[in-house]
């Protein structure tokens, strides 16, 4: 079979979604393929326990005026993360609380800790979104990694292993693995270091009731006969006339392609002609972020009673041979309570490392970690959910593809270039909040206009 339209978007994840649902409105001739039985892509919403969890991306800020706009148009409510309460710090091994965003430490630590989030805040300044790799000392930053940049702002080793967590934390990888430029931009596309970890005025502010998933479904639906699901793009022959699409169910046309897939996933179809050698080498220099979700649920917020938020900031003790599993916690209750949850996050080089355990193993350290943290009743929870990104075929990893040193100063530039008529969209293009939510609605819209400039 050939079908086709003026418009063919690969991949509906939000990004995609997004581009065809603009391309549509329009009254362009779309239809947006996706791989899987499902749309949402890095997002999905699930019913655990009676009640809708998201296994993928959740939170949304004020500043995310697209998912806010999406979430009005369709009715769903947000509610604040919860956050009222001590807060635990596992530095070391040893415990301490505090109440407010900044953890309790030595004055030294907090003079050292004010002088990183200046130093980050000054730096992240410099660097032009659309398009980073023209940063004032570019190529000295993009030689470094994300370590070697907390070793240029001297940090102390206490706020070193604070920083450690963040990165690990918010990339689903470690420190030495991200270009420190890639960092700095990826700081700017998101307001800061501040805002990227906090819950309060943060990236975590706000979840969405039904599922921050819900809004992919309510895209798809509103899209109806334009979306093709169970249809994985395999192979691309572009000329400057058109494209042919290769698909399990036979072959798709248009003049035009929106790519709206993480940098792996694109790299994976094969292309004719083959992409130029520097498209190429940035799709395949991008390194994905392996995290899994840990959803612990319990009887009653047994730790709200006991005065606790329920977020823990856990870094690997020096010299530990086995890292704890969990490197964030934090309260994922329902927005009534009534489904009391503690989500934790393995993610990094301790996620990798109990990602391969057994699994009666891994739930039994998760478990004593949580009881060394919130005590014996959290030893008892009525079920234990993990979700690990790393499984998934066709994310390979979550929550976002970073740069590792080198690439953006040697490829970054061709990052939102068209080839011929192939144009590319997902979160990984975008300017603003780079690797959230958001960004991939930013890039979709991005993409759509650049294909209606044509048309
Ligand atoms: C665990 C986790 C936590 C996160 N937390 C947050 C958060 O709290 N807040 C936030 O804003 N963001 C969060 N994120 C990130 C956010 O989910 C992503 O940035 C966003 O969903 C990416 O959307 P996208 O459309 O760019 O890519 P994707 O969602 O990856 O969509 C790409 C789509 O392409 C499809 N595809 C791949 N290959 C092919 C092919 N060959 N043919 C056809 N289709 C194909 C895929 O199946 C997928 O549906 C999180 C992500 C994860 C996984």
């Amino acid at each position: 079979m050939t079908a086709g339209a003026d418009v063919i978007v690969v991949g509906a994840g939000l990004a995609g979604l997004m581009a065809a649902r603009m391309l549509r409105d329009k009254g362009v001739d779309v239809i947006a393929l996706e791989a899987r039985d499902r749309v949402g892509g890095r997002t999905r919403v699930d019913t655990l326990q009676g009640a809708p969890f998201d296994l993928g991306g959740q939170w949304i800020s004020s500043r995310h005026h697209r998912m806010r706009d999406l979430c009005e148009e369709f009715g769903l409510q947000t509610f604040p993360t919860h956050h009222a309460g001590k807060k635990v710090l596992d530095l070391d091994g040893r415990l301490s609380t505090h109440r407010h965003a900044i953890p309790s430490l030595s004055y030294w630590s907090l003079w050292v800790l004010s002088r990183t989030l200046a130093k980050s805040e000054r730096l992240r300044r410099t660097v032009p979104l659309d398009a980073p790799w023209e940063t004032p000392d570019a190529a000295r930053l993009d030689g470094l990694s994300v370590a070697d940049l907390s070793r240029d702002f001297g940090l102390s080793r206490t706020v070193q292993e604070l920083f450690d967590v963040a990165v690990r934390t918010v990339f689903g990888a470690e420190p030495t693995e991200i270009s420190a430029l890639y960092f700095a931009f990826y700081l700017n596309s998101s307001g800061g270091l501040r805002r990227l970890i906090e819950i309060k005025d943060g990236a975590q502010e706000r979840r969405v009731t039904a599922g921050a998933g819900e809004i992919a479904k309510r895209l798809a639906a509103d899209l109806g006969s334009c979306l093709v699901t169970d249809t994985p793009v395999r192979r691309i022959a572009h000329r400057e006339s058109g494209v042919l699409f290769g698909t399990s169910h036979g072959t798709m046309s248009a003049r035009l392609a929106i790519l709206a897939l993480p940098p792996k996933q694109a790299l994976a179809i094969e292309y004719e002609p083959e992409l130029p050698p520097g498209k190429r080498a940035l799709l395949d220099g991008f390194r994905m972020g392996s995290t899994a979700k840990v959803f612990v649920f319990y009887a009653e917020c047994f730790w709200r009673d006991a005065g606790y938020s329920g977020e823990v900031t856990c870094a690997i003790p020096r010299g530990a041979t086995t890292p704890p599993p969990l490197t964030w916690v934090v309260d994922n209750s329902t927005s009534d309570a009534k489904v009391p949850c503690l989500l934790g996050f393995r993610v990094g080089a301790p996620g990798r490392h109990w990602r391969s355990r057994p699994e009666a193993e891994r739930r039994a350290a998760i478990i004593a970690q949580l009881v060394r943290y919130f005590g014996p009743k959290a030893a008892s929870p009525i079920a234990i959910v993990e979700h690990d990104w790393d499984d998934d075929e066709w994310a390979a990893g979550c929550p976002v593809a970073a740069m590792p040193p080198g690439l953006m100063t040697q490829h970054g530039r061709l990052l939102r270039d068209a080839v011929g008529p192939l144009h590319w969209a997902g979160t990984e293009t975008a300017e603003d909040f780079c690797g959230f939510m958001e960004g991939a609605l930013e890039s979709g819209e991005r993409a759509a206009s650049e294909v209606l400039a044509l048309l």
